[in-house]
């Protein structure tokens, strides 16, 4: 902006004084000026979109989405990305070196996740993405090795809802699995009970979504390994905060490849990798996996064609962004953040126990702080908390809401502002529950209770369509 802003001063005055003794040179700066001042224009315009909006996410409002934003990191992303904006991962004979980024960021994260020798993955857009293409592998691993025609994969409720997308979209029977009420871990003998001579897939979350709890992978491991079914973790949220946790001093349960029977591990580097959004990686314990994984199509008259992901054409500079990513943190750099985001979650979980009126769900494992209310609509704490700027996640079966805590939620003051704010609303909803019943506490309410679940989904297009709403002037 600056840079932009101080070559603009300098070609106006150059325009507009020198204009009667231009020299030729001087004439394609004219025309240097016209786009400089159509770049800066363009990035005004850029900045008051950017501007809108009612949170102030960068001051750590906001649960989970921005996972840290120092202004060291953001300008290496942005300087990576601009060198790579143009790169195709696609056309690896062009850009052998994103090649190499992205076979090298596997590697990382097959090391990081125990992986032997033989284990291997690929980079993808997104934690859907990864989840989507595991769920695919092993419909066709089912069907290919096993004879399995109609597969279906057995899921914990809390697992996330991207199992469910690649279900529908894979045309695979999804069959979902209780959890302990207490834990919000899966409950392991439901899941046996749950497994049939169909069934493809086993999946467990390290940790899940919604409570933050880490369900039994060596239990699901060793389900996998009895009835001969590959396991999935997914660890698409805390991927990157579990693999340094030892070393950050922390006990973390057994999650990664060194448990018998995990065949697939799931980790979004654009969450706790701190990478900008659009890249995750799927690893697998050994080939055999991940060739299912792959598409390939012999007679298209536009060539043979293959793929990894579900790209066509991929962002080279978001592949590259997140290899600078790994290499600017390096272990140091991730057990130092792991180290900061665990003790704050922690303490934040410690500090909202102490509250009346209000619960912890689950175990808060790893960065998730699951807040409910045995007293009260829980949703109404969520309304009062946005009033005062913070933008939590609502969860449904059971009502509750979370923080999800990332490094802006590390800095000094916030999570004491944070604790203060919950202690302060939840006792004023206390003394004067009438006056919390209204609001999207009410809407959430009902969508939950709404018997007739397709309404609900009707409702959720309505969200969906406004999302594409032009504002007529
Ligand atoms: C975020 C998340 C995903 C999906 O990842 P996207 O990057 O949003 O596509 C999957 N599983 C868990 C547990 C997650 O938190």
């Amino acid at each position: 902006m600056e840079l932009i802003r101080d070559k603009l001063e300098l070609l106006r005055v150059l325009l507009n004084e020198q204009c009667s003794n231009l020299e030729p040179w001087q004439i394609v700066s004219r025309t240097a000026a016209i786009t400089l001042i159509a770049s800066y224009v363009y990035s005004q315009a850029t900045h008051k979109y950017l501007d809108v909006g009612e949170f102030h996410w960068s001051e750590g409002t906001q649960s989970g989405t921005v996972y840290n934003c120092n202004d060291d990191l953001t300008q290496l992303m942005t300087e990576v990305y601009g060198m790579a904006a143009w790169t195709n991962p696609l056309h690896p004979d062009s850009f052998p070196g994103l090649r190499q980024m992205e076979a090298e960021v596997v590697r990382i994260a097959c090391r990081l996740f125990q992986g032997g020798p033989d284990s291997c993955g690929t980079v993808t857009s997104g934690g859907t993405e990864s989840i989507v293409l595991a769920c695919k592998a092993y419909r066709d691993y089912a069907r290919n090795i096993k004879g399995i025609e109609n597969p279906v994969m057995v899921v914990p409720v809390t697992a996330h809802a991207a199992f469910d997308k690649a279900a529908d979209l894979l045309d695979i029977t999804i069959k979902h699995v209780p959890v302990d009420p207490i834990t919000q871990r899966v409950d392991i003998k439901a899941m046996r009970r749950a497994i049939s001579g169909r069934t493809c897939l086993l999946v467990g979350s390290s940790p899940q979504f919604p409570h933050g709890s880490i369900d039994d992978i060596t239990a699901i491991g060793k389900l996998g390994l009895d009835y001969d079914i590959p396991v999935h973790v997914d660890a698409c949220l805390g991927g990157f905060l579990v693999v340094f946790m030892k070393q950050a001093g922390f006990n973390i349960r057994p999650f990664d490849f060194s448990v018998p029977g995990v065949c697939s591990i799931s980790a979004d580097t654009h969450k706790y990798g701190y990478a900008p959004k659009g890249s995750s990686v799927i690893l697998y314990s050994k080939p055999v996996f991940r060739h299912y994984q792959w598409f390939t199509c012999p007679d298209w008259p536009g060539g043979v064609y293959a793929t990894a992901t579900i790209g066509g054409s991929r962002a080279g500079g978001i592949i590259a962004a997140c290899w600078a990513a790994l290499m600017y943190h390096g272990m140091d750099g991730y057990v130092e953040c792991t180290k900061k985001v665990i003790t704050t979650t922690r303490y934040i979980a410690e500090e909202i126990r102490k509250i009346k009126g209000i619960k912890v769900m689950g175990v808060p494992e790893v960065s998730v702080v699951a807040i409910g209310s045995d007293d009260f609509n829980i949703y109404a704490l969520s309304d009062a908390m946005k009033k005062r700027g913070w933008n939590l996640n609502a969860l449904q079966f059971p009502a509750c809401l979370h923080l999800c805590c990332t490094m802006l939620h590390t800095k000094e003051g916030v999570a004491n502002r944070f604790i203060q704010d919950v202690k302060e609303l939840t006792g004023e909803i206390l003394a004067n529950p009438e006056e919390h019943k209204g609001g999207s506490a009410a809407i959430y309410g009902m969508a939950q209770s709404l018997p007739d679940r397709n309404l609900v989904n009707e409702i959720t297009w309505i969200y969906l369509d406004s999302l594409y709403a032009i504002k007529k002037k």
